[in-house]
């Protein structure tokens, strides 16, 4: 297909998506701090710039104790295994002296000696001398008075592994050690990571900012009740919401009149400060459709017709360096285009890598009849799981391209391919889902 034909001729949606997606940008970065940056795409990459944690410390409360004083104590255990039952003797014990005790954020500052143990809590720093702790269910504590609340003796009947319940300086990150690589997507493990390392702030991608444009005479701010032909602009509002999940941030324009000069005006308006421009309604050729001439006149088009329903007048162009999509009024099939073409492209903008839903195998329950459609069918449409673990599909009744209702209860998209075939009742056909973010297994 020659260039010129692809901006006027019905095109392949992966054709359409490819060409929005090849004219995206990366934008700029922005510094923003790590409480808000949960969901964002990493910029830079983090390293650590100590040891985590800075020091060998306990997992548990207990007692921190010498690993070679249970020699004794081991010998006499495996004396007492190996004995009959006849011998009564009572079982062996080891008894250490009790030196101190330290909470999490204390340090003992002596050596740790032979006989010796300091009672310890968790994450209090391991005293040097000890490698090894005893939990404190293992322990009988003797000698505890209000003057000496942590016991004069504590007395150990097993031996424990030696390094038992330490964890080791530097577990989680050596210092220098990389952490988080520029493009991982942020999550509150890594917002934690980045906090233990003493990064307040962090380098992201910025979000795009998304100006929305509906155009048609008949339509009415939402608080306003309708009057004669009227109806409400309800496009700008569920548009908006999906460029908010997406990343993106909306800013809702007023509506734009059907005329060339109104629309033009409304688009020069909406480039000021926009990553992208999005305007709905007005892109087929209807006798008051200006969405294409105007995107002709003030920059470069790429398409006008996506091989798809909903969704086929579908305007994808360039203004002043700017992404400018025309979706159409009929509310379902601007939500669909958006998702199918519009969602990737502002993904890829903040810098997400995986920019395609998950698709899945599904059995359809009933059978859809194509009539003489030759497009490529994206119906809203219910998948759940039965027992077995099988994805089983049932397509809303009403798939109409005006509708929004099908959409907020379907969970994906069952996709009908290209050309005459219909779907027998039984039949594997493929979905997207739209209940899991893109790059989920
Ligand atoms: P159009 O794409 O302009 O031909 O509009 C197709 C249909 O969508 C018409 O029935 C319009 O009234 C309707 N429509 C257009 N814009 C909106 C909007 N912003 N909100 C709700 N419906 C709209
Ligand atoms: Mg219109």
């Amino acid at each position: 297909m020659t260039d010129s034909s692809i901006k006027t001729n019905l095109i392949s949606v992966e054709l359409a998506r490819n060409t929005v997606l090849d004219n995206v940008k990366l934008l700029p970065t922005e510094k923003i701090s790590i409480l808000e940056s949960n969901g964002r795409v990493l910029a830079e990459d983090i390293s650590s710039d100590i040891d985590i944690s800075p020091f060998d410390n306990t997992a548990m409360d207990g007692f921190a104790v010498r690993f070679e004083d249970f020699a004794e104590l081991a010998e006499a255990l495996q004396q007492t295994s190996e004995a009959s039952e006849a011998d009564d003797k009572p079982a062996p014990t080891l008894q250490l002296k009790i030196v101190g005790r330290i909470g999490a954020g204390e340090v003992y500052e002596d050596v740790l000696q032979t006989g010796q143990a300091l009672r310890i809590m968790t994450g209090a720093p391991m005293p040097s001398g000890a490698d090894t702790v005893v939990k404190i269910e293992d322990t009988k504590v003797l000698g505890i008075t209000d003057a000496c609340p942590e016991g004069s003796d504590v007395v150990f009947t097993r031996v424990p592994k030696c390094g038992e319940h330490v964890r080791a300086k530097g577990e989680e990150a050596a210092k220098g050690q990389v952490l988080l690589r520029t493009g991982d997507i942020i999550n509150p493990a890594s917002i934690g990571l980045m906090a233990a390392t003493g990064n307040a702030e962090v380098l992201v991608y910025r979000r795009p900012r998304v100006t929305i444009i509906s155009t048609g005479d008949e339509l009415v701010d939402i608080d306003t009740v309708p009057g004669p032909g009227q109806i409400r602009n309800s496009n700008s509002y569920s548009i908006a919401a999906q460029v908010i999940d997406a990343g993106g941030i909306a800013k809702i324009m007023p509506k734009a009149e059907d005329t060339f000069e109104g629309l033009e005006s409304a688009v020069k308006a909406a480039l000021v400060e926009s990553d992208f421009v999005i305007t709905s309604g007005g892109a087929s050729d209807g006798d008051f459709d200006y969405v294409a001439p105007v995107v002709r006149e003030l920059g470069e088009m790429h398409f006008s017709k996506v091989n798809m329903k909903p969704g086929k007048a579908q305007v994808f162009g360039i203004i002043d360096n700017t992404l400018f999509f025309g979706l159409s009024g009929n509310p379902g099939a601007a939500s669909v285009g958006f998702e199918v073409i519009v969602r990737p492209a502002l993904l890829k903008m903040q810098g997400f890598s995986a920019v395609k839903r998950v698709a899945v195998k599904a059995v359809c329950d009933v059978p859809v009849k194509k009539k003489d459609e030759k497009r490529r069918l994206y119906m809203r449409s219910h998948l759940s799981r039965d027992d077995a673990g099988v994805f089983h599909v049932t397509p809303d009744p009403n798939q109409s391209s005006a509708l929004l209702g099908a959409l907020t209860h379907s969970n994906c998209l069952l996709v009908v391919p290209e050309g005459d075939g219909s779907v027998a009742a039984g039949d594997t056909v493929c979905c997207i889902r739209l209940d899991v973010l893109e790059g989920s297994i």
